[in-house]
């Protein structure tokens, strides 16, 4: 007997947790296995659908006559090397999302609709045997075309768009027609493959520190390295010098960045540095940018790729080294959909593709501090900053013996002043946009709340709304209180536009600069925010976390911190943590060139007990004792959580569907020591958008124990689910609660 007919097994953008079969056209039977990883047509109820070949089986549950046949074969080669292909469905399986739908999730949108990838050889011109045995006069009646041939005369080969902007197409096609010139199409990938000349500037001559972590860093084959070090300690520096390494020995590297907004900056330092194409993915270009980048990247011509969270999944000719900038980030977690962890993924993937991975970080995630001390991950330290830059120096303003209307105290604002005088500037940081987070009523207690969800809304009085945070809601402000008619009605508590009016007010000869995602909704503002800064005037810059990000400003001396309160309330075991993060990272906004940096940090809460070892012994004793305590508690990462969460317009309905989760999961494994299940509870803020939602809990000591449960327990719940009034999710590793 033969073998049997071989039947491809392949992913469809759909929400069904299945593969497909469909059958090979008889001119693969002999090599099945080189479709794997190729797009394809096929037919998909009525419909033509893209999917992608992930397998080939040898049989079918379905019976063979009932198989369709893969009609259209959109790829020649893989469009996703192995490792990759394979990272997918390892990711797939563990986040517990669709196959296909995490598949498509990673391919640029272009790719997803069915495009071919662009061809992007470059056309060059040359002479022909014939164009170069022309004799000197001849074409002398045709001054342009004798123009040309002499253009190509001295040179191999020149580029079409060069041709094209001194001749007109015209005459290149005249001359083509007359066999005197030909066209042929270069690979750019190969054009630039070994590489001995990476460097466009001398690298930094390293620190002591500095070059005791680059001694102990191997860059062949996999090994994750923390790069654990002070803000400004030079880590930035580090990355390069690894990457010219990698670049030397004609490799590529893939570097992920937190936040959109510093990609302009970490480009313009790669660049200078690196005589290389290199191009960049992010959320803000267009499709066929990506697409455009995205294949650059694909066939080895991009010797560097810089991108926020989705750039992870950028395939590599040549993969040699990963980066994963402030490693502790909460963007590289996807929050919907296909609920990833691209620094996570970065670390995997180094695995399956046998490269070097480096996480960076001032105040490194606690997960990632635990693999230190599991030994899975290296840890590298920088303690000090590098060049001449001193630490900054914290100063605690008690705000309960100061008057401060307006939420910034008197001594704040000399203090502001006193710089500003030095030609200094100032940055103030806020974590609360709009004007101020409550409207409430002074004759009866009333509160502007929003109708669809448990929370207050804020008042922003430049765009003369109230704004639900959560759900987007706009209203105009209320003239007076729906409750007692009273007209007292007052804005309570402060957000960044309150912050920028006062001070605005305060020191009318300065500019106040906001940076927040309302202030940034007007193309060019952050451009010109770091231009005034970058220029050197003093200035104030205030905003919420976008500014405290990663940014570098070399004159800033003073980082004022309006409300240190804010982490030190939320129930998230988590809150502390980011809390701690959050109050570096801004600090270290502050006196990073060779001025001395000041944080002033305004509290309610100067002795609480996390804040003052924080601020006295610095985040690395501070990440210690929330290990120990998420040790004693058994919280992640001592345990793995995985979160389901339901939301219904029905207050019972998500609840009765988690209750009916809790029980089908506690037969199929039994709660134990090492696998606890807890809830249904509400969600911290459980209603939102009009829908009520709860959360299951599930924990467990091993990934393993987690993992089968979760794949037994998706077919039950996809049994249950009631797709027209109830949505769920399952959120493995959940970093929000
Ligand atoms: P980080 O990434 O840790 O915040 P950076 O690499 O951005 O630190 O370095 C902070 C500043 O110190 C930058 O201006 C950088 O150019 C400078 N720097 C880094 N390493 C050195 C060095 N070895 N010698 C002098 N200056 C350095
Ligand atoms: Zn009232
Ligand atoms: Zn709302």
């Amino acid at each position: 007997m033969g073998r049997a007919t071989p039947i491809a097994k392949i992913a469809i953008a759909s929400p069904l947790r299945t593969l497909f079969d469909y059958r090979l056209p008889d001119v693969f039977s002999g090599d099945a296995d080189a479709t794997v990883g190729l797009r394809v047509q096929v037919p998909f109820g009525r419909r033509q659908v893209i999917g992608v070949v992930v397998a080939i089986a040898d049989h079918s549950a379905v019976a063979t006559d009932k198989l369709r046949t893969i009609e259209v074969f959109i790829d020649q080669q893989p469009l996703l090397p192995a490792p990759l292909l394979g990272l997918f469905l390892w990711a797939a399986r563990y986040y517990q999302h669709p196959l296909g739908d995490a598949l498509f999730h990673a391919l640029p949108s272009l790719l997803r609709r069915g495009d071919a990838l662009p061809d992007l050889r470059q056309t060059q011109w040359q002479l022909t045997d014939k164009g170069r045995g022309l004799a000197p006069n001849a074409l002398g009646k045709a001054p342009r075309q004798r123009a040309l041939i002499d253009r190509l005369l001295g040179e191999q080969a020149v580029d079409d768009a060069a041709l094209a902007a001194q001749f007109s197409r015209a005459i290149i096609r005249l001359l083509e027609s007359r066999e005197l010139i030909a066209a042929h199409q270069v690979d750019a990938s190969a054009a630039t493959h070994p590489n001995p000349q990476v460097l466009r500037e001398t690298p930094l001559v390293l620190g002591a520190e500095q070059q005791r972590a680059m001694a102990q860093i191997e860059l062949t084959g996999f090994r994750c390295w923390l790069l654990n070090g002070i803000t400004g300690s030079g880590k930035t520096e580090i990355y390069l010098q690894c990457i010219e390494q990698v670049l030397t020995a004609g490799r590529q590297a893939l570097v992920l960045i937190p936040e959109i907004s510093l990609t302009p900056q970490t480009k313009r330092r790669f660049t200078e540095r690196f005589a290389v194409p290199l191009v960049v993915l992010h959320s803000g270009m267009t499709d066929k940018q990506r697409l455009a980048a995205w294949t650059r990247a694909r066939n080895g011509e991009a010797r560097i790729v810089l991108g926020t969270r989705s750039a992870i999944f950028t395939p590599l000719a040549a993969p040699g080294l990963i980066v994963v900038d402030e490693e502790q980030d909460g963007s590289y977690k996807q929050q919907d959909g296909f609920r990833y962890s691209a620094r996570d993924l970065a670390v995997m993937r180094a695995q399956r593709e046998n490269t070097p991975i480096i996480l960076g970080s001032a105040t490194p995630s606690l997960e990632s501090l635990y693999n230190c001390e599991l030994g899975r991950y290296s840890a590298l330290y920088l303690n000090a900053r590098a060049g001449s830059a001193k630490p900054a120096d914290w100063q605690v303003v008690d705000m309960r013996d100061q008057s401060a209307p307006e939420g910034i105290a008197s001594t704040t604002l000399e203090a502001i002043e006193q710089t500003l005088k030095r030609s200094e500037q100032v940055l103030v940081f806020l974590n609360r946009r709009g004007f101020a987070p409550a409207v409430l009523c002074h004759s009866c207690g009333w509160v502007a709340e929003c109708r669809d969800c448990d929370a207050r809304m804020t008042l922003h009085r430049g765009r003369n709304r109230i704004i639900c945070h959560h759900c987007d809601k706009q209203l105009p402000p209320p003239q007076h209180c729906p409750s007692c008619r009273s007209t007292q009605l007052v804005a309570t508590g402060e957000g960044t536009e309150r912050s920028e009016l006062l001070l605005q007010k305060q020191f009318p000869k300065v500019q106040v600069l906001r940076v927040d995602r309302d202030s940034t909704q007007v193309r060019g503002h952050m451009q010109q925010v770091f231009d005034t800064a970058n220029s050197g005037v003093p200035c104030i810059l205030i905003g919420t976390q976008m500014l405290a990000k990663g940014h570098h400003f070399d004159r800033v001396t003073l980082v004022v911190v309006v409300d240190g309160d804010s982490g030190l309330l939320s129930p998230d075991f988590r809150a502390g943590e980011r809390m701690g993060q959050l109050l570096t990272q801004v600090a270290g906004r502050s006196g990073r060139s060779d001025l001395p940096g000041r944080v002033l940090l305004q509290t309610h809460q100067p002795d609480h007990p996390s804040l003052v070892l924080l601020l006295e012994q610095g985040y690395g004793a501070f990440a210690e004792q929330l290990l120990a305590h998420r040790k004693t508690q058994q919280l992640p990462p001592y345990r793995h959580l995985t979160l389901i969460r339901a939301e219904s317009k029905d207050p019972q309905r998500a609840e009765k569907f988690l209750r009916i989760a809790r029980q089908s999961a506690a037969e199929l494994l039994p709660p134990t020591p090492q696998l606890g299940y807890l809830g249904p509870l509400p969600a911290l803020m459980e209603r939102r958008a009009g829908r009520y939602r709860y959360v299951l809990r599930i924990e467990a000591e091993q990934r393993t124990t987690l993992h089968q449960l979760l794949s037994r327990l998706m077919p039950v719940l996809e049994r249950h689910q009631d797709p027209r009034h109830l949505r769920w999710s399952v959120d493995v590793d959940a970093q929000e609660l």
